[in-house]
């Protein structure tokens, strides 16, 4: 099948940021082998690229304590591509000694959220970049960049564009190939994600690949996703069953689920290379191992042509 949809592109590339993005905010640390299970099941059902851990201080983020561990499970696996997050020059040493394929560099689009988020100015984070890009060089571990709070600030509201695209070019110098605008706290709207896309696109070229990681606070990141595929790109951050969030905050809900995403990418003639079948038991695989129900929706319903027996259902209700 081809796309259907006028301006989709014909396939999609999808990366799993659960194991890092999702788990890093779990309250119980997550047993080493059981991230590993999880990752394998992606892997099984096609997925082939991981934000897989990230490289940070073991004291301010214990569930990411066994990164260089979960990488070396994986990194002979010639066909994924593993990315970590890595805040500083500590991480970036451990990082590229553990074997990841690209590091993914983080600073927030508002002044604000960098200050609460990094405990440093817009400018220090871009500064310390620089020193990352010098380590790297010659290593061949890539560089990617993550425009935090791209569509909307928790502290200021509204994100200047001009923010966001200055940061994407700053990222675009530090010789980035991948840059994703990420939405923080779900503030995302279709018609944002339009503009952004639309303004980025000079900056970008086409030698740099624009990704958009959704969440979906606001019930909206179906939607947002939808208004990037209008816009013809191709690459997006998700996360499986909708992993991710504060489970001490209700409603604070995570990721736009992976097996949601695929699952709309597929019925609109958008080829992933995922089997939903397989991305929905490792949704499940996920739940029991948070041992809480995750928001993902495709994991309960099933695929839509998935069909129950008659003698199951007792009435019919409108
Ligand atoms: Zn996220």
């Amino acid at each position: 099948m081809s796309a259907v949809i006028a301006g989709f592109p014909d396939h999609a590339v999808l990366t799993e940021v659960g194991p890092r993005d999702g788990l890093q905010s779990e309250p119980i640390f997550v047993p080493t082998s059981e991230k590993i299970a999880l990752i394998q099941a992606l892997l099984d059902a096609g997925l082939r690229r991981f934000e897989i851990t990230s490289f940070v201080s073991p004291k301010a983020v214990p569930q990411m304590r066994d990164a260089a561990e979960v990488l070396a499970a994986f990194r002979d696996r010639e066909d994924a591509h593993l990315t970590a997050l890595v805040p500083n020059m500590r991480g970036a040493e451990a990082a590229i000694e553990a074997g990841v394929d690209a590091m993914v560099l983080f600073a927030s689009a508002s002044e604000s959220h960098n200050l609460k988020n990094v405990n440093r100015s817009r400018t220090a984070s871009l500064k310390g970049f620089a020193d990352v890009a010098r380590l790297a060089e010659g290593t061949g571990v890539r560089l990617q960049g993550a425009i935090a709070t791209a569509f909307g600030c928790p502290f200021e509201g509204e994100v200047d564009a001009r923010a966001v695209v200055d940061q994407a070019r700053a990222y675009v110098d530090l010789g980035m190939d991948y840059i994703t605008l990420g939405d923080t706290t779900g503030m995302a709207t279709p018609a944002l994600v339009v503009k952004r896309v639309q303004a980025l696109r000079p900056v970008l070229g086409k030698s740099t690949t624009l990704a958009l990681h959704f969440h979906n606070t606001r019930g909206v990141g179906l939607a947002c996703a939808y208004a990037g595929l209008g816009q013809g790109i191709t690459h997006y951050e998700s996360s499986i069953g909708g992993l991710g969030g504060c489970p001490f905050v209700p409603r604070a809900t995570g990721n736009v689920a992976t097996e949601d995403l695929a699952y709309m990418l597929m019925e609109s003639g958008v080829e992933t290379g995922t089997d939903l079948d397989r991305l929905i038991r490792a949704a499940q695989l996920a739940e029991r191992i948070v041992g809480r129900e995750l928001p993902g929706q495709v994991m309960k319903a099933g695929p839509r042509l998935k069909t129950a027996s008659m003698d199951s259902v007792r009435t019919a209700n409108g």
